[in-house]
């Protein structure tokens, strides 16, 4: 396609002299894969259309909010209805109400929720709450695991075993991010060290119980059944970022993956995001009663929001919650998205590509690697030279994957069985030229 007729070019050329790369979230600007972002016109169902008015299959999905697809009938209307009441009123609403009884109804573990707008916010009041219900200030997150851009969490690993981590971004002092510790995802002596050096001075640890911005890694049983005995032993809180995972990975979220397979297990707190909003943002942190008390108004810990459980992203939270909870909902979801993640796996050994895949419910994740990685550094092993040529070789196909191969993908309830064989023909295609 030349310069001048294509318009993704011209919009992305466009926006780079008023937005700072060109783009309101990095990764959308392709950087990991270079090429021209796809700036998005329209979608519909498990599509959208750029605007060369190309039609992609959608895996991302807004990154994991659309699990009902795009333009939902039953969401929009929701949408339009509340629009007319207004949109905004800084004042309590019934459906405030409504969105908060039904999260608790789907997830046992928390007895009162707070709504905000983004996880960002979510992660970050949840570490503020942790803090102040336990009078620590330390807090232990893991390397690979991504918890919104709030100061405290961007970090990555510092040089030795067990210790404070740095600022994986500038302008983050290093005093802010002195209390972080990480470790390594699914390392259970680092985990037993950490504890023994710092337990009694730890507020939380905070993990993504199935990663997905490493792609896809799932915290082991044994792993999360140490976090859950270390974080009794010692006091501190055991927080699931279900920003991600939540109400997409199971009905009950990943907790309810976890509890059957540790019998009573569950966190102590829980954030929430992307899919409870269906599309609008939307986000929650929750845990027990006396922890949440501890919140403002009724305790000392601050935390609030102009837009925080606003009208119109709460309607469309609670017709999105509605539709997943209809009876089969998971089941096919999971169903649809085994059948990709074993149809690539199949297309990939015929060609004889190194790839191993995993999902759940309706999240997915693959790599161009032997075997299912089990931390960041064995993610990162991934040759990114080929994952870039798969990735542009199904863009190409009208496959649309997440530009960067540290990404989880996503199946909507809108994507038919015809969606999944279009796109692993495709990749097998792309497959051969790998
Ligand atoms: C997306 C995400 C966040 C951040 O949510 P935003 O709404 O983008 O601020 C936090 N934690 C996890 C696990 C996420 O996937």
């Amino acid at each position: 396609m030349t310069h001048s007729t294509d318009h993704n070019q011209a919009l992305f050329d466009r926006a780079k002299r008023v937005i700072p790369g060109g783009v309101n979230s990095p990764v959308r600007a392709f950087k990991a894969v270079g090429g021209t972002p796809r700036f998005v016109k329209r979608a519909q169902g498990a599509y959208f259309w750029d605007a060369n008015d190309q039609r992609y299959i959608d895996y991302i999905g807004s990154w994991g909010p659309m699990i009902l697809g795009h333009g939902h009938p039953a969401v929009l209307k929701a949408v339009q209805e509340a629009a007319l009441e207004g949109f905004s009123f800084g004042a309590p609403t019934e459906r405030e109400v409504h969105l908060a009884e039904e999260i608790l109804k789907l997830m046992p573990s928390m007895d009162m929720v707070r709504l905000v707008s983004s996880g960002t916010e979510a992660a970050m009041s949840a570490i503020r709450l942790a803090r102040g219900a336990t009078g620590r200030s330390k807090l232990i997150k893991f390397e690979g695991c991504y918890h919104g851009h709030a100061d405290a969490l961007l970090v990555k690993a510092g040089s030795g075993l067990a210790t404070f981590g740095n600022a994986t971004s500038a302008g983050v002092p290093p005093e802010v991010v002195q209390h972080t510790l990480v470790l390594e995802y699914n390392n259970v002596a680092q985990l037993e060290e950490a504890f023994h050096l710092y337990g009694k001075e730890l507020a939380c640890l905070m993990i993504e119980p199935i990663a997905g911005n490493m792609n896809f890694v799932r915290a082991s049983v044994p792993f999360v059944k140490r976090c859950r005995e270390l974080c009794t032993e010692y006091g501190a809180l055991l927080v699931f970022d279900e920003v991600m995972n939540g109400f997409r990975v199971a009905l009950g979220s990943a907790q309810s993956v976890y509890a059957r397979q540790i019998p009573g297990f569950e966190p102590d707190m829980t954030v929430m995001g992307k899919v409870i909003g269906g599309g609008m943002p939307l986000a929650a942190f929750g845990a027990r009663r006396a922890v949440m008390e501890l919140l403002a108004p009724l305790g000392a810990v601050y935390q609030a929001g102009t837009l925080s459980g606003n009208p119109i992203a709460t309607a469309c939270g609670l017709a999105t919650l509605h539709e997943i909870s209809k009876p089969g909902f998971f089941e096919d979801l999971t169903r649809k998205t085994r059948s990709l993640v074993t149809g690539l796996a199949a297309a990939a050994a015929a060609q004889g590509v190194p790839f191993s895949a995993d999902s759940e419910g309706g999240m997915f994740g693959f790599f161009l690697l032997p075997e299912l990685p089990q931390n960041y550094p064995q993610v990162m092993k991934t040759d990114s030279a080929r994952f870039n040529k798969l990735f542009h070789g199904l863009l190409d196909r009208g496959v649309y994957i997440a530009p960067a191969l540290y990404e989880a993908g996503f199946v909507s309830a809108a994507h038919t069985d015809a969606d999944i064989a279009a796109t692993v023909a495709a990749a097998s295609e792309v497959f051969k030229s790998l």
